[in-house]
């Protein structure tokens, strides 16, 4: 990975973006003094190039655009080793959380857009049938990733063998999963 000079002066430190953050995942970022133990137990940290003690300094110096540029909070499993260890009882798997949520908001350059968009996509879905519809998450994902022909193969396989439906009907409950989207929404509004 290239390394590039870090720049540290009030217009590269945003740090009402670190507000948001500890807003979102009530905690602190602050606390954090890098010791390094969240980074220590991380299971998915020879993925991340910013491990989870240096998201925590970045966050500190307001230099959420190399965070949210990056691939580290995709490849976050949520296992919440990180806030278990923190000796100073940084919650950075609700950190880890928010920031996902503001680069979805932020619609953000990732190098991990594939995820990003594999996670609206999974969620588009839920909000409109109440479940998972593995065929036009399939689809949609490969026209807006640009990978017309990815499964072209594959796809008549798993439709042949009944691992796939062309077609898929609506959860009955489809009205009690909108009120939790609805719900969420307007927690969101309170939050930020
Ligand atoms: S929650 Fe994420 S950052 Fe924390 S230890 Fe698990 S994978 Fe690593
Ligand atoms: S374990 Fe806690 S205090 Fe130590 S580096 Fe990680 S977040 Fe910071």
């Amino acid at each position: 990975m290239k390394h590039t000079k870090m720049t540290l002066s009030t217009e590269t430190m945003n740090l009402d973006f670190v507000r948001k953050v500890e807003s979102l995942s009530g905690s602190s970022v602050r606390r954090c003094f890098q010791c390094g133990k969240c980074t220590a137990g991380c299971p998915m940290r020879s993925f991340m190039e910013h491990p989870p003690n240096r998201i925590m300094r970045l966050l500190q110096l307001g230099q959420w655009e190399r965070i949210l540029a990056g691939r580290s909070i995709w490849y976050c499993a949520s296992c919440e080793t990180c806030s278990t260890r923190c000796p100073n009882k940084v919650d950075l798997a609700a950190i880890m959380d928010a920031l996902r949520k503001l680069s979805w908001d932020a619609n953000g350059p990732s190098k991990e857009s594939y995820v990003q968009l594999a996670n609206r996509l999974f969620i588009e879905n839920i909000k409109t049938y109440g479940r998972q519809y593995e065929m036009r998450l399939g689809a949609v994902f490969n026209v807006k990733s640009g990978q017309f022909l990815k499964d072209l193969l594959l796809g008549p396989k798993l439709l042949s063998r009944g691992k796939l439906k062309m077609f898929h009907s609506k959860n009955k409950n489809i009205t009690e999963i909108e009120n939790i989207f609805n719900r969420i929404e307007e927690m969101r509004k309170t939050v930020l």
